[in-house]
């Protein structure tokens, strides 16, 4: 099989997107190539506000290449004024154009079109004609599911050729350069992404008992399909259908009765300590392993292609906590600061070090499993007592993927504290199993202008340069206007891993014109405050197994009215650089939106919170009320997910029953963001 980390000699040599070679492409880490078939060849496209070309698609074109080239017209209108018409193949007469999707054109430019991996895209130019077609699926091309190749290159073009950046979701934060004239310049290019999966759960679950702290529902749903949008411009997706999960959280009802050897032993117990608890496995056990085996067997055999061989042998989400004789006998020795950096409060704390015994249970799985298949690959998680590496030496292999799952080490973090996270993540890659990312630290941070950009980049890259084959971040929480630059990174890292922070904050910050070194500074002053109150947040939520959702608790003690003086001037002075230019002053006046709900937040905080023992809705009830004001003023402005914040602040702070506020139907409570 050859490697895609080539640059490959000739486009016809793209190889078949058999259920075969997924894999083998999806793990070879592959690079943005560009290699050369000819000589270059620019399309004119639109000249001085004219539009030149057409956008042509194929007769029967598929859904993705539909909209994508939707997505070419609206793009290039915003930059040139011109509307390119969409039209199809055999409707199209002779003159420049862009042929999007599977079409004839691409067939006679020699281009494999039914054989590109899923996600893979080209973009070629002929004399007249820009190419750009992609490995699709059928299916809603805004769904992350639907393999949509040919979008994926559309928008990998419209980033070199137009120079679009999408900052944040709707209108407002699509960037694109204001241009009299454009030509296709690209000449041959492969693209594919870098990981296998590309997710950032979205955050529209999140729901508050108190609706009117939210979205209204209309807008929730405008907030939804613009959010769906924005995720694939940034190419999130997958094109393995892997399915994934705490494996056995119905097991003990099911099986409980009959096997209770197959559950955690604790204090002479099988199962669950309390009735309904979350509970462990007895890892240990081979008739478990036998078990898991079985039923993925049956499910194998329901599916097909490369999600077949993924076999769930993710723990619940619970320590690993059997006493048995077996599972003790697998443990490794003890190591010295396994737990260094757990908060000292944390249910973690004073536990047995196992991620021996796990290892050992995931590779005794995969054994059983490849019995079926030799390529069977096993699923896990590595999280509480067993997130540090196993005893060196300790060999996984290529079948085995873990998510990385730290259940501490929220940013900021001291500089020990960063070096030792990423030790973690390179003991776990000698080992020799995959890796992807499945961290929590995303639902930090309420929306307050928490901003921890560097780090966040830092430890991203180094799991990069380390192997890392996927991401599954829980969760967006949205809050675009206070979090920027955290949130940029972490969607613009999955399409630019190698570059660094600085270059693609640089990107964010071009979007704000001539006010770009004024909104820089705004966001350095709050990543120092950030840094600046590193302990003090780890000391106020240590009680809390549940930081993110007490975040409004503690807001006004960590963003103390002094700390808004500073910001305040900034973005004032940026407003000043901005007034020329209409655009970045309009995404100036986002930031300044977006600072003054923090403020009413932090206001409303001070008079609400559950930590103070004086607090009482009629304390803060004029405070509330200026928030949910400037919440209805501000609603379509995205500054904010008004969803994500009522869900902290209904843990947060002491409110009045439900309904009581506004008379509004109070949504059903309900939170299942933070279990994956
Ligand atoms: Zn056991």
């Amino acid at each position: 099989m050859r490697s895609m980390d080539k640059p490959a000699p000739d486009a016809r040599q793209v190889r078949p997107a058999s259920a075969d070679r997924i894999l083998p492409l999806m793990w070879a880490g592959l690079l943005t190539l560009a290699f050369a078939v000819g000589a270059r060849a620019d399309v004119e496209l639109v000249r001085n506000g004219e539009a030149v070309a057409v956008v042509v698609i194929a007769d029967d074109a598929n859904a993705v290449s539909r909209y994508a080239a939707e997505e070419i017209v609206y793009h290039v209108r915003k930059a040139t004024g011109a509307t390119l018409p969409i039209l199809t193949e055999s409707a199209a007469s002779a003159g420049p154009r862009i042929c999007v999707g599977a079409t004839r054109a691409a067939r006679k430019a020699n281009i494999a079109v039914d054989r590109l991996a899923p996600e893979t895209a080209m973009i070629v130019t002929t004399g007249t004609a820009l190419i750009i077609v992609g490995g699709d699926a059928a299916g809603d091309p805004l769904a992350t599911d639907t393999f949509a190749g040919t979008l994926f290159g559309v928008y990998e073009w419209l980033e070199r050729d137009v120079g679009v950046r999408w900052l944040w979701p709707g209108e407002l934060g699509t960037y694109v350069p204001e241009l009299r004239s454009l030509r296709a310049t690209t000449a041959n290019l492969t693209v594919a992404p870098r990981f296998f999966q590309r997710n950032v759960r979205p955050g529209l679950t999140f729901k508050g008992e108190h609706a009117e702290l939210g979205f209204t529902p209309a807008v929730a749903g405008e907030y939804a399909r613009d959010l769906a949008i924005y995720l694939r411009r940034h190419r999130m997706g997958r094109n393995v259908r892997l399915s994934y999960g705490h494996a056995f959280t119905d097991w003990w009802a099911k099986y409980g009765a009959e096997h209770p050897e197959w559950f955690q032993l604790v204090k002479g117990k099988r199962g669950p300590t309390r009735p309904g608890g979350s509970y462990s496995m007895c890892v240990s056990n081979p008739e478990l392993h036998r078990k898991i085996v079985e039923l993925w067997r049956g499910k194998r055999m329901r599916s097909s292609g490369a999600e077949s061989r993924f076999v769930n042998a993710i723990e619940n989400g619970i320590m690993g906590l059997c006493e048995c004789d077996s599972c003790r006998a697998w443990d490794g020795p003890q190591p010295d600061g396994f737990l260094e950096f757990y908060p000292p409060q944390s249910k973690v704390m004073g536990s047995r070090f196992v991620t021996d015994r796990y290892t050992r249970f995931w590779l005794a799985v995969q054994r059983e499993a490849a019995k079926t298949d030799p390529t069977a690959t096993v699923v896990a998680y590595n999280y509480f007592n067993y997130f540090h590496p196993p005893t060196a030496g300790t060999r996984l292999g290529a079948q085995i993927l873990v998510g990385s799952y730290p259940s501490a080490g929220w940013y900021p973090r001291s500089a020990e504290e960063q070096a030792w996270f990423l030790a973690q993540w390179s003991q776990w890659q000698e080992t020799g199993a995959r890796l992807f990312s499945r961290g929590n630290y995303c639902l930090d941070g309420y929306n307050l202008p928490w901003i921890f950009a560097h780090q966040f980049a830092d430890e991203f890259r180094h799991q990069v340069r380390h192997g890392m084959e996927a991401t599954d971040y829980d969760a967006l929480t949205g809050h675009w206007a206070t979090q920027g630059p955290n949130l940029y990174l972490l969607m613009r890292l999955h399409t630019r891993p190698d570059a660094s922070a600085e270059e693609l904050l640089a990107e964010y910050y071009g979007g704000f014109g001539a006010a770009a070194p004024a909104v820089k500074d705004y966001f350095d002053h709050w990543e120092r405050h950030t840094q600046g109150q590193r302990e003090q947040a780890n000391r106020l939520f240590a009680d809390n197994t549940t930081r993110w959702r007490a975040w409004a608790t503690a807001a006004h003690l960590l963003f103390p009215p002094e700390s808004f003086v500073p910001a305040e001037a900034i973005l004032a002075r940026a407003a000043v650089l901005a007034a020329d230019d209409p655009q970045a002053a309009a995404r100036v006046g986002f930031l300044r939106a977006g600072l003054a709900h923090a403020r009413l937040e932090v206001d409303a905080a001070r008079e609400l919170t559950l930590a103070g023992p004086a607090a009482n809705p009629e304390r803060g009830a004029a405070a509330l009320a200026k928030l949910i004001a400037f919440r209805r003023a501000h609603e379509r402005s995205w500054i904010s997910n008004f969803n994500h914040a009522a869900w902290v602040e209904d843990r947060s702070w002491r409110l009045a029953e439900p309904r009581l506020l506004s008379g509004s139907p109070s949504f059903a409570p309900g939170e299942t963001i933070a279990s994956p």
